[in-house]
């Protein structure tokens, strides 16, 4: 899920990265931010190690 920073909607990201900015459907904002859903941390996991 992204949610929209201008209008404060939610909406799922359609890009195949959650992570990816998308423009908000509603105003067109880009101004986006990731919110964590249920399937994404299966879907993309940030592994670190040395
Ligand atoms: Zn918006």
């Amino acid at each position: 899920m992204n949610c929209c920073q201008e209008c404060g909607r939610e909406f799922a990201s359609p890009q195949l990265s959650p992570f990816t900015d998308a423009p908000c459907p509603g105003c067109q904002s880009h101004h986006t931010s990731f919110v964590s859903g249920d399937q994404l941390d299966i879907a993309f996991v940030e592994v670190e190690e040395p």
